[in-house]
């Protein structure tokens, strides 16, 4: 097993951010080369996620100063899942394992020791989890907490409290290539790789510098598609939902019978009451059924691999 080690670090707008992360990380990667944990010929690659600003000036003049550090320009703003992807699927002909970090170092550093001492007891994917969320506000801390409990509802396979903050190996990178999906969410694609997986435990900073990249309006849109990248169940409940009312209009049907015999309606109110109900809990059905189609021809259309082999032993003749 080798010991090269590749950061993989999304950049957007980071030019504030960039000086100290870089200092910072030369530091920690030094220390972890002088005490023989990774190879020297370990990097840090920063993916320039369509910068706005001198954010890949800055990249290149870290690349001339030390090798240490490279980058990936890519040619527009494709978002941070999807950079963090171009970043993984880049290095991982380089490197033995991967850690992917945000480039505002909010995700204490010092724990790359224990994730890499995972890796080498033979651990393919170590997820950094936080310990606490006490610096959040109320507000992300209930939405972001609410969102992983209804994601694991949903049939998502969600680390709890993990963000993109993670160790991965060379085959677990080698096994995520195989997701060629575009709508991409990879907390939830990540845990369906498979191979012997960890968490490490970590508490989560401050911003180095800079703003947050991810204001409400973003994070709102990452959620949303990491539930329907993921998950065909909102259109199984609006199955239920029609079942259920049609159900709720069989009910409708007697008490209006009843109410039609004591003689206590109005003309019309009967069928206009049963037909009401009825008819909307057949359509909500009919919907939920086609979209039971739908959901299935979606998740054909990711052609995700129906399995990833880790070993095979035989014997050849
Ligand atoms: N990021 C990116 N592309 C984007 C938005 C963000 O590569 O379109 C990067 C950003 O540079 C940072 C990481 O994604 O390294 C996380 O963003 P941020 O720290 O702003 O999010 P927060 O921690 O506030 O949720
Ligand atoms: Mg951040």
């Amino acid at each position: 097993m080798g010991n090269i080690l590749y950061l993989v670090i999304p950049c957007y707008n980071e030019e504030e951010a960039l000086p100290a992360t870089s200092a910072r990380l030369r530091e920690k990667m030094h220390s972890l080369i002088s005490e023989t944990k990774i190879d020297e010929r370990s990097r840090v690659i920063f993916v320039n996620d369509g910068s706005k600003d001198k954010t890949w000036d800055l990249i290149e003049e870290l690349h001339q100063e030390d090798k240490l550090f490279g980058g990936i320009n890519l040619s527009r703003n494709r978002g941070h899942q999807n950079a963090l992807l171009a970043g993984l699927l880049t290095v991982r002909k380089y490197a033995d394992m991967v850690i992917s970090m945000d480039a505002d170092l909010q995700d204490d550093i010092d724990a790359v020791d224990e994730m890499i001492d995972k890796y080498k007891k033979g651990i393919d994917i170590v997820y950094g989890v936080r310990s606490s969320r006490d610096k959040d506000t109320f507000f992300k801390k209930a939405t972001a907490e609410g969102y992983y409990k209804m994601m694991n509802h949903l049939g998502g396979d969600m680390v709890f409290n993990h963000a993109d903050y993670r160790l991965m190996s060379k085959r677990a990178i080698d096994g995520l290539a195989q997701y060629g999906e575009v709508n991409l969410f990879l907390r939830g694609i990540v845990p369906m790789i498979g191979y012997p997986t960890d968490v490490v435990y970590y508490e989560r900073g401050k911003r180095v510098a800079g703003e947050s990249k991810y204001p409400f309006g973003r994070m709102l849109s990452l959620a949303v598609e990491g539930i329907t990248s993921l998950s065909t169940k909102p259109i199984r409940m609006i199955t239920f939902l029609g079942f259920f009312i049609f159900l709720v209009s069989i009910g409708m049907l007697i008490y209006s019978f009843v109410r039609h015999f004591m003689g206590a309606t109005i003309v019309g109110w009967t069928t206009l009451m049963v037909s009401v109900w009825a008819i909307g809990g057949l359509i909500l059905l009919s919907l939920g059924v086609v979209g039971e189609y739908i959901g299935k021809i979606y998740l054909e259309t990711k052609a995700r691999p129906r399995f990833i082999i880790e070993q095979f032993i035989n014997e050849e003749n």
